[in-house]
């Protein structure tokens, strides 16, 4: 077990208190529990303080604290861009109430089966052309079977073979997954904790934050890169939103890329109508992402279309210094090629 597993055991896994937590109702009736009833380790409860009162800076403080910060560990004009491909869309079993590819949920997401290993290619191939340096394949699946898993893994060797860094997104693994994805090529594995674990169970019910906690051990130990982040505006608390990121930051080591989402609210989803994130809060959380996981390419990933150029420009001062790019996330918008292309060359950005 590594030591950042150990931390979470100490500091979130008590199943009566899950269990706990699955019986209190919508998440407005939800009595939190003091941090103290879970015993959390030192470490996580120094960084979870240290993140409320990077929260509560004014403004121009945190900015330029996190600007700092991201200076003192990469080229303060350089951002990487990922290119994210749903392989295989909607119908997932899982009931992750922001996610339109919930089977549960009726959101006119059109089911696709798994891509032909042919198709990924050529979205690969225009992916590089376009200026991408990694390519991200997300599958809706609770966690790959061994007869879905084997074509994955040839559309990592493939695009792999195309010079790019390949990234999989394909729910929970199983033991030797990880090793057999590495063995194909991977780079990253994507694995999201999504939210602080009080918060977790008001948002999924299908699994909780040790299944999570189990998929990024077994990728870690397989060697692979981590992609781990999470979402706001899931109507969570600033505590929460300090939780997630103490969480992350927790992992050790910590994860190589964080992607941040600001919730796509999408018809249909039980998070649907939740009320908006300020934009002042979620530059905020780019920066306390920054300042705790100094080494990490903070990812600024769906909600982007929302944003304004003002907006994402503060999120690159901030520290955000990677995309996704291209015209679509999994399901939901993303800034066209066109704009984001005018977006770096008025800010001065390079592709990293
Ligand atoms: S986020 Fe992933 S696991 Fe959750 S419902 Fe959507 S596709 Fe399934």
């Amino acid at each position: 077990m590594g030591q950042g597993r150990r931390k979470f055991d100490i500091s979130l896994k008590n199943k009566n208190y899950q269990r706990l937590r699955r019986s209190t109702g919508p998440m407005d009736t939800i009595v939190k529990l003091q941090p103290s009833a879970r015993t959390p380790a030192p470490q996580f409860v120094a960084l979870r303080a240290r993140a409320l009162a990077l929260y509560a800076l004014p403004f121009n403080d945190l900015l330029f604290q996190a600007h700092t910060v991201h200076r003192d560990n990469f080229g303060a004009n350089r951002v990487q861009r990922s290119t994210l491909l749903s392989v295989k869309t909607g119908g997932c079993p899982e009931d992750c109430g922001y996610c339109p590819q919930a089977a549960r949920y009726h959101t006119g997401v059109e089911n696709q089966a798994l891509l032909a290993l042919e198709e990924v290619v050529a979205a690969a191939r225009i992916a590089k052309d376009n200026g991408a340096s990694r390519f991200c394949m997300g599958a809706a699946w609770r966690g790959p079977k061994a007869r879905d898993l084997a074509p994955v893994l040839d559309m990592v060797r493939e695009v792999k073979a195309l010079g790019l860094e390949t990234c999989c997104t394909l729910g929970m693994l199983k033991d030797g997954q990880a090793e057999q994805l590495r063995d194909a090529g991977l780079d990253y594995y994507n694995h999201n904790l999504d939210t602080s674990p009080d918060f977790y169970a008001s948002i999924v019910s299908t699994r909780d934050y040790e299944d999570r906690l189990d998929t990024l051990e077994r990728v870690r130990g397989a060697g692979l890169k981590v992609c781990c982040g999470g979402i706001v505006g899931l109507g969570e608390t600033r505590e929460a939103r300090a939780e997630l990121l103490a969480q992350l930051a927790s992992l050790d080591p910590q994860p190589e890329s964080v992607p941040i989402n600001d919730l796509v609210q999408v018809e249909g989803t039980p998070l649907a109508g939740t009320e908006k994130l300020p934009w002042v809060e979620f530059v905020r959380t780019i920066a306390v992402a920054r300042i705790l996981m100094p080494a990490s390419m903070v990812r600024l990933s769906a909600g982007r279309s929302a944003m304004s150029d003002a907006v994402q420009a503060l999120c690159f001062f901030a520290g955000a210094n990677s995309i996704f790019y291209g015209d679509k996330l999994l399901t939901t918008g993303n800034p066209d090629v066109a704009r984001d292309d005018a977006l770096f060359a008025a800010l001065g950005l390079e592709s990293a």
